[in-house]
């Protein structure tokens, strides 16, 4: 045969190795639901090329995915017909790691340490290639990429830190295209080769991905044999009944195996929306997004007319791991199919504005051409199109969450993704309508739990034509701040503005229900006049005291005036109406620092 070459793995994978045996024990079986990925990803990739390059699926191998079971050895097959892998992919790709499921993982366990969370829960997440070892002495891959005219085989054993490659030349071992992995289970796990086994696996966790898979399973067939007729049996029996009985058959089963369809191949969105049930759409984000929680939301659409396309959209429960920076917004979350291909998951904002890149789900265009390019997305009038739909879509439904009954959903919404709806005020003006109704602030009446601008408005004095807010770092000194006194004596309602990015975003809407937003803290605050006598009296009086202090300290003020905005304190610095506010300054400063 042709040469063993043996390879070390990086040494971050021989500890990701580790960390994945040592933490996923009491949940091996996620091994299953990992290769499956992989095996449907591969399919994916091959598909989406060969729509440019028909020569790669030419051999018309079908594209599915076959999982067979040894029991009585104890070994577990899994072939794909997909993509494959060269040699050198196979050092990249099974021996470093730089692949998102692994580094999701490994952020998780990270985490989950920091707060103490149970093993189960990392158990949920894409932890990829490696989790074959979770059950497996020994790991072959066979591989053949249509890139090269030669099939690889790729092996490792479970506590090692070195695996070999080898070319396959055994011709009876040669595949069309794809990949076969075969697991050499551990004597305690060889319980997984059981074809039922098998079986509820893949319909528990790999029910919705979109390549048939085939479990090889033991069927049974009734057959009616003719039987003999039991002599002295017959004496007993009179003439009539036993010319009947020369005629018995009996019913027997015969045994036989067989490749089994064990999922749900029709696509989801292409479903009638009245026949899914919620548990259906959660388990179908949870497959195809590799989640471990549920959706808040779904929401499953078919536009006509000018724009044919279907879709399924998701607002996630949580904030993907490991992306606390918005402005990162690569983050696969919308895939795009054309008449159910798979074509790509990697957009810039030509779907969704960056903005809204939390949504998650599917889109299939039969409008788009199969080998649509980023060129082509980019300047596609039916892909502003279908990014107006998705976009009304995604606010109907969060604005769906926050009507919720329960209030939990929607706190949790915020809590994870309304940084998102305050850039979007920045962003997206055309959409401040639909943005303004989804935020919520602090405010002087309601310290513990935010409010919406309706809410606002609804409890607004008769008089009252403005919104106030001040920007500050925390509600407690917000709340503390001389700036509020009058408005509290007058009981008006303030919104405490603690997130930095509050400020701006309310900048930016300016106004609400046609009611301006203003800031307590700037120069120049109307709340009308008590006393008009008094007040000349004492401007009057203090006139001269003012002159005073602005002459002590010079260009530190602009000016120095007499307010009737304080009840108790004596005096407060304010902003210029047109500079930035103390909050904002600091903001700026701490950027800078
Ligand atoms: P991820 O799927 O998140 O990329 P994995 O550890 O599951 O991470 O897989 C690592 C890489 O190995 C994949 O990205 C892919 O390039 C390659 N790979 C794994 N399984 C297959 C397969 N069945 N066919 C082709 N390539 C595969
Ligand atoms: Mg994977």
């Amino acid at each position: 045969g042709a040469p063993v070459e043996k390879y070390e793995y990086q040494a971050e994978v021989s500890r990701l190795m580790d960390l994945i045996v040592n933490s996923l024990y009491s949940n091996k079986e996620v091994f299953l639901r990992e290769l499956i990925s992989n095996a449907s990803d591969a399919l994916d990739k091959l598909r989406f090329l060969s729509v440019t390059q028909p020569e790669l699926s030419k051999d018309s191998v079908d594209l599915d995915i076959r999982i067979q079971t040894d029991k009585d050895n104890g070994i577990i097959t899994i072939m794909d017909t997909g993509i494959g892998m060269t040699r050198q992919e196979l050092v990249d790709c099974l021996g470093t790691i730089a692949q998102s499921g692994t580094a999701k993982f490994l952020k998780a366990l990270k985490d989950s340490k920091d707060a103490g969370a149970d093993n189960n829960l990392i158990g949920q997440f894409g932890v990829g290639f490696y989790s074959a070892f979770l059950v497996s002495d020994k790991v072959a891959v066979a591989t053949k990429s249509p890139k090269s005219d030669k099939q690889y085989v790729w092996e490792g054993e479970a506590n090692a830190s070195t695996y070999t490659i080898r070319e396959e030349t055994d011709p009876e071992k040669l595949l069309p295209r794809g990949t076969r992995i075969t697991l050499y289970l551990k004597r305690d796990d060889k319980a997984f080769a059981h074809p039922e086994r098998v079986q509820k696996l893949v319909k528990n966790y790999s029910q919705f991905v979109s390549f048939p898979i085939y479990t090889w399973q033991e069927k049974g067939i009734t057959k009616e044999v003719e039987v003999d007729e039991d002599p002295a049996e017959a004496k007993t029996d009179d003439q009539e009944e036993q010319t009947e009985k020369k005629k018995k058959t009996k019913k027997v089963v015969e045994r036989y195996w067989d490749w089994e369809l064990t999922n749900e191949t029709q696509p989801i969105w292409l479903r009638n929306p009245k026949e899914v049930t919620t548990e259906e759409y959660n388990e179908f984000y949870r497959v195809t997004f590799n989640e471990y929680l549920d959706p808040l939301a779904s929401s499953h659409f078919t536009t006509e007319g000018e724009v044919e396309f279907r879709s399924v959209l998701y607002v996630p429960s949580m904030a993907p791991q490991g992306k606390d920076d918005i402005m990162n917004f690569k983050t696969k979350n919308i895939r795009l199919y054309v008449k159910r291909i798979f074509i790509s998951d990697d957009f810039d904002g030509e779907l969704f504005p960056r903005y809204l890149s939390f949504i998650r789900g599917v889109v299939d265009s039969s409008d788009l051409p199969l080998n649509v390019s980023r060129e082509i997305l980019q300047e596609s009038r039916i892909v502003r199109i279908m990014r107006k739909r998705l976009v009304k879509k995604a606010f109907d439904m969060i604005l769906g969450i926050s009507m919720s009954e329960n209030r939990d959903d929607y706190e949790k919404f915020w809590d994870n993704f309304g940084k998102h709806l305050k850039l979007g005020c920045i962003e997206d003006r055309d959409n401040h309508k639909r943005i303004a109704p989804l935020l919520r602030f602090f405010s002087s009446q309601s310290e513990n739990e935010m409010i919406s601008l309706d809410e606002y408005v609804e409890n607004m004095k008769a008089e009252q034509k403005d919104i106030y807010y001040i920007a500050s770092d925390s509600v407690t000194s917000a709340k503390n701040t001389p700036f509020l006194e009058k408005l509290l004596e007058k009981d008006l309602e303030v919104l405490f503005l603690v997130d930095p990015i509050d400020e701006v975003a309310v900048q930016n809407l300016k106004s609400y229900k046609e009611k301006n937003f203003v800031d307590i803290s700037k120069e120049g605050l109307d709340l009308g006049v008590e006393n008009e006598q008094k007040e000349t009296e004492v401007k009057q009086e203090f006139g001269r005291t003012c002159d005073w202090i602005k002459k002590r300290l010079g260009d530190r003020v602009a000016s120095v005036q007499v307010s009737n905005r304080l009840s108790s304190s004596p005096c407060v610095l304010a902003s210029g109406k047109f500079g930035w506010s103390a909050n904002m300054e600091r903001l700026m400063k701490a950027q800078h620092a």
